[in-house]
């Protein structure tokens, strides 16, 4: 029978993971959207409710809406119903989680399953990242990728998109802090070098293909080991209150390491076990208790699957 009404979870991912900037992204588990998409008899797309948070309602100028009609772009065949999409956001717009990547997902995995399905998951990436678009001007994938096939991927290519999905690291947990500040865009842009030396662009391209060596092989140490970014991470980090004390009382709590969550101000801090991974989370409460900002810590393990399906019917 026909899906009539899917609820699906739509979850959180960290971009650039350190040195692979503007290239790698993972999935979370345990922080994520809401969606629920119904069919409805009258064609075209429809946001009929957005909980916690004031976003656009406007499907084209709703990263949801704009990433379905990418997709019915695509399809051979226009179908005979039109969609419902309603959203309970649970991930704050510009925290550097992807807020709006979660949306995008959320939504072409949805409408896919309400179409019987005529994508893979990795074939509905470019729908998602045109949703992108209305959010940040490009149709950026690193975030949409690793929220739709779950674990570690490598954006290879933008034009057209090209991902590869990478392994990740048994029993692997993040810790993330958000800091509730806000960084404007152009200035985390306008921070970044116009050049790169030849000197940090090596150490940068090792760690990022030992980084990748370390998710095939299981390898904590060597994942530890090529968590370095050389080359924005210095500049950018800047802009984050604490930065520096965060990582280091991360690491002496037991972390892998971490950097900066998308373009920031959330850091992410990865661990080898939930345990490890509390008590990151209390060292860097800990630290961010003494300033007077705001903020919220989650823990999460590893989301292999990307978007999840709540139920359909
Ligand atoms: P993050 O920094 O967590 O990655 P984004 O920068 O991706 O968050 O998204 C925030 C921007 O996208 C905001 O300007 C917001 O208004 C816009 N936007 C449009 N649609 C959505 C949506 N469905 N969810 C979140 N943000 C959206």
């Amino acid at each position: 029978m026909d899906v009539q009404e899917i609820k699906v979870f739509a979850p959180a991912t960290i971009a650039n993971v350190s040195c692979g900037f503007d290239v790698m992204g993972c999935c979370l588990d345990s922080v994520g959207d809401i969606m629920v998409l119904k069919r409805r008899s009258e064609k075209g797309i429809v946001i009929s409710k957005i909980h916690g948070e004031t976003l656009p309602m406007e499907p084209e100028k709703n990263v949801a809406g704009v990433a379905i009609m990418a997709l019915l772009d695509a399809l051979n065949e226009q179908p005979d119903f039109g969609f419902d999409i309603e959203i309970d956001k649970r991930i704050k717009p510009g925290s550097g989680i992807g807020s709006s990547a979660a949306s995008a997902a959320g939504a072409v995995f949805a409408a896919n399953e309400l179409l019987n399905r005529p994508f893979t998951n990795h074939e509905l990436i470019p729908f998602a990242a045109e949703g992108e678009r209305a959010a940040c001007g490009a149709p950026i994938a690193d975030n949409v990728a690793p929220a739709l096939l779950g674990g570690f991927t490598l954006v290879k290519e933008t034009e057209p998109i090209k991902v590869i999905e990478l392994p990740s690291i048994d029993g692997l947990y993040a810790t993330i802090i958000h800091p509730q500040i806000e960084i404007k865009t152009s200035l985390s842009r306008d921070i970044l070098p116009d050049h790169v030396s030849l000197k940090k662009a090596i150490h940068q391209w090792a760690n990022v293909g030992s980084l990748v060596h370390a998710l095939h092989t299981n390898d904590h140490e060597l994942f530890a080991d090529s968590l370095k970014d050389y080359i924005v991470e210095p500049h950018r980090s800047k802009l984050i209150p604490e930065f520096d004390n965060v990582i280091k009382a991360s690491v002496d709590a037991g972390a892998l390491g971490g950097g900066i969550s998308g373009s920031g101000p959330s850091i992410f801090t990865f661990s080898k076990s939930e345990q490890i991974a509390d008590n990151v989370k209390l060292a860097i409460e800990k630290i961010y208790k003494n300033t007077s900002i705001p903020f919220h810590v989650y823990t999460s393990r590893i989301n292999e699957l990307g978007v999840k399906i709540i139920h359909k019917k």
